[in-house]
């Protein structure tokens, strides 16, 4: 049997099932690792006894001949966006410093009534603004992942969900939660070859998850492969009184509905996707895709999203004026850091509060935000990205006439080194380019690993599917999986 801490959700199910190990020893295993991982800094809270106390009750549920939890003892790593009660929560971000929640999230909470444990809360980009890991107030998570050019140059696991990915990469957790708003569970599956899957807006309860841009934000899995992503999202998603945004449907069973054989499906290769510089090798993986998707008996039909170029633009418009509404709650007064200098008056505690709290990267998000939606600006940019938004929706909604199910690389380029795109927000943000229209439409979208790039690097592809239709996104992901055969992970040098 393989390793414990090579298994994912599934293996560790089957093997508590089996009785081969207990709950208990795979809660060990991983905070053994988690504990040896610290040169990658995925952790910024470790929480041990969480996941030995859901392992326990694991194990006595299965002593009982209890019908155990879709999650039940598997641990997993929770991105610090979700408030955890009593766990320090921080979005990565200075301004949160010393917070601790006095409520759990409604997507860990589903997961923990699911039978899940907890290994600790993992860094990010601060309020999961970035691409790279980089803008995190605790440093850069550095990917599990080497080039194979015999050097040792620290390359980013993507981002926003860069310890996430490094976690699950790493082996140092079996899966973990993400959050997606324009590609932060995608990117980061991709540039480290690991599977991550957005559902469609409104699947999982935004309550309690720390906001960045409140119309784009969904949670999503991260694990090593489809059936892992499938069944960690019928454990997190789910209606929610507290969530007026979040979808009154049943949960379907994703996992018991798997099917690669794709016979009658149509895929659709959208022309837009193409873009200038994009490496030879993400190229000649998308054609891999279609053979593959072709080989699982569907057909492939050439179709345009015309608006594609303005999505990323609309979106770092919209971003940022939701982000700039939401961070506003961070003044000094209720959350976290307060800075009060000697005799300062109420503003100037909210200033010196914000100026110290919030890192670079954010303040450029909330300056643009506010100026996006300042009276003499509001129409000319806010309105015109809205009207973008719109446009780009109609795209896939005309798409949809034609296809199934879309096919696109991830990401336009493998993980790159750290700090050799951080001090270029634009090239950060051409990161995004495949990742946000469909955020922005809201339909559900996964990241499969397919290959490795020339520098021994993961290259993912993307299936992107109609609103709440998950399964055929899922299964059109294990058809490409089954296929790519993907079983490279990176060597251990932590
Ligand atoms: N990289 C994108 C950004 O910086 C997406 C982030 C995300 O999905 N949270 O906004």
């Amino acid at each position: 049997m393989a390793n414990i801490q090579d298994l994912g959700i599934a293996g560790i199910r089957g093997g508590i099932d089996s009785g081969a190990f207990t709950a208990v020893e795979v809660a060990e295993t991983f905070i053994d690792r988690v504990s040896a991982a610290k040169p990658l800094n995925a952790f910024l809270v470790e929480t041990p006894d969480h996941a030995l106390t859901a392992a326990k009750a694991a194990d006595e549920a299965k002593a009982k001949g209890e019908t155990l939890g879709k999650m039940a003892g598997v641990p997993i790593g929770m991105k610090d966006l979700f408030c955890t009660e009593g766990v320090p929560t921080t979005a990565a971000s200075g301004i949160l410093e010393g917070f601790v929640p006095q409520y759990e999230s409604t997507v860990s909470a589903n997961l923990f009534k699911n039978g899940a444990g907890m290994l600790g809360k993992l860094n990010l980009d601060q309020f999961a603004m970035g691409s790279s890991n980089e803008t995190s107030a605790f440093g850069n998570v550095i990917s599990p992942w080497r080039r194979n050019d015999g050097g040792n140059t620290d390359i980013t696991p993507g981002g926003s969900s860069g310890g996430s990915a490094a976690a699950v990469a790493g082996r140092i957790a079996p899966a973990a939660t993400g959050t997606d708003t324009g590609g932060s569970i995608r990117q980061p599956a991709a540039f480290a070859g690991i599977t991550g899957f957005k559902p469609t807006y409104g699947r999982c309860s935004r309550w309690g998850t720390i906001a960045f841009a409140s119309s784009l934000d969904q949670a999503g899995s991260m694990a090593h492969d489809t059936r892992d992503c499938a069944i960690m999202l019928e454990a997190m998603a789910g209606f929610d009184v507290k969530d007026s945004t979040s979808l009154d449907l049943p949960v379907p069973d994703w996992e018991a509905a798997l099917n690669s054989d794709l016979k009658g499906k149509r895929i659709g290769i959208p022309k837009e996707y193409r873009v200038d510089n994009m490496p030879s090798e993400i190229d000649a993986l998308w054609q891999q895709g279609i053979a593959w998707m072709k080989d699982a008996g569907a057909t492939i039909v050439d179709v345009s999203l015309p608006h594609t170029k303005y999505a990323l633009p609309a979106y770092y418009i919209i971003a940022p004026a939701e982000a700039s509404s939401n961070l506003a709650r961070y003044d000094g007064v209720r959350y976290g850091k307060r800075d009060l200098p000697d005799g300062a008056g109420l503003q100037d505690m909210y200033a010196a509060t914000r100026e110290a709290g919030f890192g670079d990267e954010v303040k450029r998000r909330i300056m643009i935000g506010t100026y996006v939606l300042s009276a003499g600006y509001y129409d000319a940019y806010y309105t015109q990205a809205q009207k973008v938004r719109t446009l780009i929706s109609q795209d896939f909604d005309k798409a949809w006439e034609q296809c199934d199910l879309l096919l696109t690389p991830t990401a336009p380029s493998a993980a790159f080194g750290l700090g050799e795109k951080s001090d270029d927000p634009l090239a950060m943000y051409l990161n995004d380019v495949f990742t946000v229209p469909s955020s922005l439409a809201g339909l559900p979208a996964m990241s499969v690993p397919a290959g490795l790039d020339g520098q021994g690097l993961p290259l993912g592809l993307q299936v992107i599917g109609k609103a709440l239709d998950e399964q055929n996104v899922f299964n059109a992901g294990l058809a490409l999986e089954e296929r790519a055969g993907f079983v490279a992970k990176p060597e251990q040098w932590w």
